[in-house]
């Protein structure tokens, strides 16, 4: 079998003969959901400025590594590193982040759904 003839229905034939049959339909949605999580946890980002803010108050920015606290101003935070600080901390993310972890919540649940 010649590998660069595509013979069967799925996500190969969806992207690169453009059928929008129902098995190449199904074969593409099921390779976007097997690498849509990875992309969408660079996608959502919050601004760190609350967190750092309130570990600054709190006098436990001491406790985060400053390489940490870089990258956190630099590229912001997902919503799953926002979590998990904010749990390490004893916080719960709405009390640091409010509205806009919800937010970032939301839209992950949306991509990935
Ligand atoms: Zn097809």
């Amino acid at each position: 079998m010649n590998s660069k003839v595509i013979t069967e229905h799925g996500a190969s034939m969806y992207r690169r003969r453009g059928c929008r049959c129902d098995v190449c339909r199904v074969g593409m949605s099921s390779t976007r959901k097997k690498y849509r999580p990875i992309s969408t946890a660079g996608r959502i980002r919050l601004d760190a400025a609350p967190l750092v803010d309130f570990l600054v108050n709190a006098e436990q920015l001491h406790n985060v590594p400053s390489k940490t606290v870089a990258r956190w101003k630099q590229t912001g935070l997902s919503v799953y590193t926002a979590d998990k600080w904010c749990l390490y901390f004893g916080l719960h993310p709405v009390e640091v982040f409010g509205h806009k972890f919800y937010e970032g919540c939301f839209e992950s649940e949306m991509i990935n759904g």
